[in-house]
């Protein structure tokens, strides 16, 4: 585990600050609807309505869903990667994470 030290006095005398909760939950819930079994069942509907086989819909949905998820999973790391902020106290100031 990578050492975080403090940019302004370079002390690890630091404290994790939460992350904010509030808007991560409501990005969840946004990421649950796109999983791909969501997109599997929305998939098999368009293809009812655009006269091909559901079979074939439901696959580009998972395929589509599947693909959806990994840039999801990266936009959330990042989210909370940009979310986590600590307090230093030697100096009292807060920053944001640079370490990955
Ligand atoms: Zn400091």
């Amino acid at each position: 585990m990578t050492q975080i030290t403090c940019p302004f006095c370079h002390s690890d005398n630091l404290v994790t600050l939460s992350p904010q909760q509030a808007g991560l939950g409501q990005l969840e819930v946004l990421l649950e609807a796109m999983s791909p079994a969501a997109m599997a069942a929305l998939g098999v509907k368009l293809s009812r309505q655009l006269d091909i086989p559901p079979i074939v819909g439901g696959l580009i949905g998972v395929v589509v869903g599947g693909g959806l998820m990994l840039v999801n999973q990266q936009i959330l790391s990042k989210y909370q990667s940009l979310n986590h902020r600590y307090l230093c106290n030697g100096c009292q100031n807060s920053f944001v994470s640079v370490a990955a």
